[in-house]
């Protein structure tokens, strides 16, 4: 069996064909998903398709929606999606310092918000004892030295679609957080990736698709599902010379135990 840690069921791409999406991961054996917020309203949508049979859920507001963050309504609305049981997780939440609040998709999404809006749902955690997915981009400093001082009062978490060298794997590991492995682990052309892989424990991997995008080779550059997170975990089997149905069950047993599932 198979855990996506991290994809959005919510987009409309997958949304449009929900029934089917979810079935054919049953299919390919991914008999667990966790389908991740942006934003608030996107929030309130996937709580209402979440089952606890396949479907979890999580609450949170991405940096590049910053913007959307208002400061005393949106923690009172973030704090009654968490009261739902089948609401999992805090995020995705964090920074993303690829693009600046200059970019069309991230207005309002200074440095500073990020911090502010990040920190907030911290807070948020902290108090409800539930995990965070960590979205970062470009930000491994600033991300680490927060998580650092905020580390005793959380759960715990993943640092979903890791993308950063072993010297940033490393001091997540210390955190005691997970790392997210995406499609990007099955591309040729991801050495750095290839070695984190290597030397990460297995026990602290989590495995997602982040569909819809991001698919795994031999279906890079399509519409990505659930269904294809099996791929993921083929590679790191490969990468440490495990089966693909161990790295299935490891990651899983991973994913309930950090999500409280
Ligand atoms: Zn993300
Ligand atoms: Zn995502």
């Amino acid at each position: 069996m198979f855990f996506d840690s991290h994809c959005h069921l919510s987009d409309e791409r997958l949304f449009a064909e929900l029934a089917a999406v979810v079935e054919r991961a049953d299919a390919a054996q991914v008999g667990r998903v966790l389908s991740i917020a942006v934003d608030l309203a996107d929030a309130s949508a996937i709580a209402g398709f979440a089952n606890g049979a396949r479907v979890w859920a999580s609450a949170g507001v991405h940096p590049a929606s910053a913007l959307t963050w208002k400061d005393e309504d949106s923690n009172r609305e973030l704090r009654a999606l968490l009261d739902n049981p089948l609401c999992v997780a805090v995020g995705e939440c964090g920074l993303d310092y690829v693009y600046d609040d200059t970019h069309p998709h991230y207005p309002g999404a200074t440095r500073p918000r990020q911090v502010e809006v990040f920190e907030q749902q911290l807070e948020i955690a902290a108090q409800t004892g539930k995990a965070v997915v960590i979205h970062n981009r470009d930000a491994d400093g600033d991300i680490l030295s927060i998580l650092e001082r905020w580390r005793s009062r959380l759960r715990g978490g993943v640092f979903h679609c890791f993308s950063s060298d072993w010297a940033v794997a490393r001091r997540i590991l210390d955190l005691d957080f997970h790392l997210g492995f995406t499609g990007i682990v099955t591309f040729k052309n991801a050495p750095l990736l290839h070695e984190v892989a290597q030397k990460c424990p297995l026990e602290r991997m989590l495995i997602e698709t982040d569909a819809p995008y991001l698919a795994p080779v031999p279906h890079r550059g399509k519409q990505n599902e659930p269904s294809f997170v099996p791929y993921v975990a083929g590679k790191i089997a490969e990468l440490k010379g495990l089966s693909r149905e161990e790295v299935g069950e490891i990651t899983t047993a991973n994913a309930n135990a950090l999500f409280g599932i």
